[in-house]
């Protein structure tokens, strides 16, 4: 059977329900009567990155003045506290700081504080007694403190964000993976797991995915999605350390990853992690799951050979790190003195879906591309889930531009 639409979007993490939200119920692509599908491959939203993180709304303390990052986490963290508001989505402005533990880290740190006055994001410096009074827990000799950082749910956000697309009109469909696609008679003809959908045009929202979805268009990305799986323990003791909200360590520069940092979960659980530790299959939770294809792919790929000749020593450190329970509680102690590996579980890891350039370079900002078809999402790696209601608007935005423009 075949179905005829407007717009299909490919992919119901938070990325691509954004963007069905904003052309259908914020119109953001213009009035109209826009026949749009969302495409999932698994039976429910939010399975993969949109679901396994950890919900920080981030406000662009981190990220290069005048980056798709800073400019869309500043605007994207107040829209998502009231949409989340607006439609019982828990969430709350907690705050968060951010620990300098040796003296090395300080030109970071004041780099980090210049960026964030830059992003116009409430910075406030603190120093070791301004720290306790925030974190009295936390051991630190200087810190920033972010007032308007905070935490929600993000599974909660795409579930209200299906249901709210659904209302105003989208076809949702789960179960159904894009297999093919093809131009014919000036559209699309997309193969799926359950029929056939001639489209005007299509989204590619499909994170960990979107390098093979963007080939499988007949497109040759400029970037290769590297998973980084990032692994988590909750800590059990019932007199832990007392974290009130979100600890972070200052990040190495070098990567675009913020290192493993404390989270007070909307729960009350109290949360450590991520870290960052090559996965070996695109949806490679465990540290079994692995796929040859994968591996075959990489190894015939320029970007992942000179990345792995980089950062080997760094790659073969956090691999280390993440089979020890010990080794990740002492990264905890050196913000938190009185955590102990023996309170520490493991919890749900998450899979990072991070572009790289065929030179190595792991790309650092927002990246989407297109052509006469397509939209293709390559690169939305954190901050995107507190800036997804801004991504989805300017995709929303590009889309009507194109249909103009054609
Ligand atoms: C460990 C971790 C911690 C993070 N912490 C934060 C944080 O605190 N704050 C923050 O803002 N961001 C955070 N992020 C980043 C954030 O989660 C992601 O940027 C965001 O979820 C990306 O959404 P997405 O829709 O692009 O991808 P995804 O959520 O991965 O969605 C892509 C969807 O496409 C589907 N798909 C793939 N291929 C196909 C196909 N062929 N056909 C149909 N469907 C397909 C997949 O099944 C998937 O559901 C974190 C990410 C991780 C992994």
């Amino acid at each position: 059977m075949t179905t005829t639409r407007d717009v299909t979007i490919v992919g119901g993490g938070i990325i691509g329900l954004a963007t069905a939200y904003a052309l259908s119920v914020t119109k953001a692509g213009g009035p109209g009567n826009t026949r749009i599908t969302l495409l999932e491959k698994e039976s429910r939203w939010g399975r993969h990155q949109s679901g396994r993180n950890s919900g920080v709304i981030h406000s662009g303390l981190y990220y290069a003045p005048g980056s798709s990052k800073a400019r869309f986490a500043r605007a994207g963290a107040e829209e998502m506290y009231e949409f989340c508001r607006n439609h019982g989505v828990p969430a709350r402005r907690t705050g968060k700081v951010v620990v300098a533990t040796e003296e090395r880290e300080l030109p970071a740190l004041d780099e980090l504080a210049r960026r964030g006055w830059a992003n116009g994001v409430r910075v406030e410096e603190l120093d070791a007694t301004g720290l306790r009074e925030h974190e009295p827990a936390v051991r630190g000799i200087r810190a920033l403190h972010v007032p308007d950082a905070g935490i929600t749910d993000y599974g909660a956000v795409c579930a209200k964000l299906a249901e709210l697309s659904q209302a105003a009109g989208v076809e949702l469909r789960t179960g159904t993976e894009l297999v093919g696609s093809r131009v014919s008679g000036g559209e699309l003809v997309l193969s799926t797991t359950s029929g056939r959908i001639r489209t005007r045009r299509a989204i590619n929202c499909a994170g960990l995915h979107s390098d093979r979805v963007a080939r499988l268009a007949g497109g040759n990305p400029p970037v290769r999605i590297l998973p980084f799986r990032g692994e988590y323990y909750e800590n059990l003791a019932p007199n832990a350390p007392e974290v009130r909200t979100l600890v972070y360590p200052v990040p190495d520069p070098a990567f675009p990853f913020l290192g493993v940092h404390l989270t007070r979960m909307l729960d009350g659980s109290l949360h450590i992690g991520p870290n960052a530790v090559p996965a070996l299959a695109r949806e490679g939770y465990r540290h079994r799951d692995c796929s040859l294809a994968q591996l075959r792919e990489f190894a015939g790929y320029s970007g992942a050979r000179a990345l792995a000749r980089r950062y080997w020593r760094v790659g073969a450190a956090e691999l280390t790190r993440s089979l020890s329970t010990s080794l990740f509680a002492r990264a905890a102690r050196k913000l938190v003195p009185g955590t102990r590996a023996a309170d520490l579980r493991p919890a749900p890891a998450g899979v990072r879906a991070q572009a790289l350039g065929p030179d190595g370079t792991l790309v650092d900002d927002f990246l989407v591309t297109s052509d006469a078809h397509w939209i293709h999402v390559l690169n939305a790696p954190s901050p995107a889930a507190t800036a997804s209601l801004v991504i989805g608007r300017e995709i929303a935005a590009r889309l009507a531009h194109h249909t103009e423009a054609g």
